[in-house]
């Protein structure tokens, strides 16, 4: 499953972005995930709740963008959508289309729970040992 060597390198990236910036949590993790990155992001979701159990990203969200994969057509000199394995051309039915997204998987942004912005309403408590 390589959800989860997926999660773990953006996790990485949002754990060391986090601490770049001093946040003290990562609240939330926006991907974007191309229709032909080849992941599920069901899997996505059950591999981040394992490997954010702890540490800076523990309460973050993961938002998961999905990006329909598009390619384009020289000849019409146009971007057309690649539904489900079909990679013709809709106007020219040319099947050499060059795809320009769809494969990507992305940290997309970073939501963070920074020291000098106002405590989230309900988390009051604390102070005393
Ligand atoms: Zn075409």
């Amino acid at each position: 499953m390589h959800e989860l060597a997926l999660i773990e390198s953006v996790a990485r990236l949002a754990i060391a972005e986090a601490q770049q910036r001093g946040a003290e949590a990562i609240t939330a993790i926006h991907l974007r995930v191309g229709s032909l990155a080849g992941v599920d992001p069901d899997a996505l979701r059950f591999a981040a709740q394992v490997v954010l159990a702890d540490g800076l990203a523990a309460k973050a969200r993961l938002e998961i963008e999905l990006v329909l994969a598009q390619a384009w057509c020289s000849p019409c000199a146009a971007l057309f959508d690649l539904e489900a394995g079909l990679s013709l051309c809709p106007r020219c039915g040319a099947s050499s289309g060059e795809l320009r997204c769809g494969r990507e998987l992305e940290l997309a942004a970073l939501e963070l729970l920074l020291p000098d912005q106002p405590e989230p309403a309900g988390c009051a408590a604390g102070g005393a040992t």
